[in-house]
């Protein structure tokens, strides 16, 4: 699949650091699955876990955290 922002490249497989900000919390994944441009450096993560790293940010906002980094895993 050619990226579609900058339309020079091969979309690849890697992985993405992926920041969330909720409710006072700023939550980092790190080594999230993602396709990722190896010309423009654009990362797409798919909605599935999108979803996943959303759920997990609610959960720790509730919990009280402020920060945290983690690694991505799969649910
Ligand atoms: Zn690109």
């Amino acid at each position: 699949m050619t990226c579609v922002i900058c339309r020079q490249a091969e979309i690849e497989v890697g992985e993405a650091t992926v920041t969330l900000e909720r409710e006072g919390l700023t939550l980092a994944f790190k080594r999230v699955p993602a396709r990722v441009c190896p010309n423009c450096g654009e990362e797409t993560v798919d909605e599935p876990t999108t979803a996943q790293l959303l759920a997990e940010a609610e959960a720790l906002a509730r919990a009280g955290a402020l920060v945290d980094i983690r690694a991505y895993s799969a649910a």
